[in-house]
């Protein structure tokens, strides 16, 4: 995930964006971390960028969208606000962070 991605969860989190689990968006103003993130290009999130299994807990694939695998940093997102319940906060410091794409 890029730091652009990461300001765009801590900044949800310092407007009091209501946090949904299972859907990206309601229309009422609620996200889940990766629908909040949807407004931003792959390329300006990173999330496409590979992962093998979860490093928190090893899990390969999520429990909440029943065996879909987390092979990329979105899927990793959406296996840390479901599956974890993470906090948009806490998504943002759990996530890894590209230097590179810091630098950009
Ligand atoms: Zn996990």
């Amino acid at each position: 995930m890029t730091r652009a991605a990461r300001e765009a969860l801590i900044q949800a989190a310092l407007d009091g964006v209501p946090q949904l689990i299972g859907r990206l968006f309601d229309g009422r103003g609620g996200y889940c971390a990766l629908g909040v993130l949807e407004k931003l290009s792959d390329e300006q999130t990173g999330l496409s960028t590979p992962v093998n299994a979860c490093p928190i807990c090893g899990a390969t694939e999520e429990t909440y969208h029943n065996g879909y695998e987390i092979r990329n940093e979105g899927a990793l997102l959406v296996h840390y606000n479901n599956d974890h319940l993470f906090d948009f906060l806490t998504c943002a410091n759990k996530m890894p962070v590209s230097e590179e794409a810091a630098d950009a």
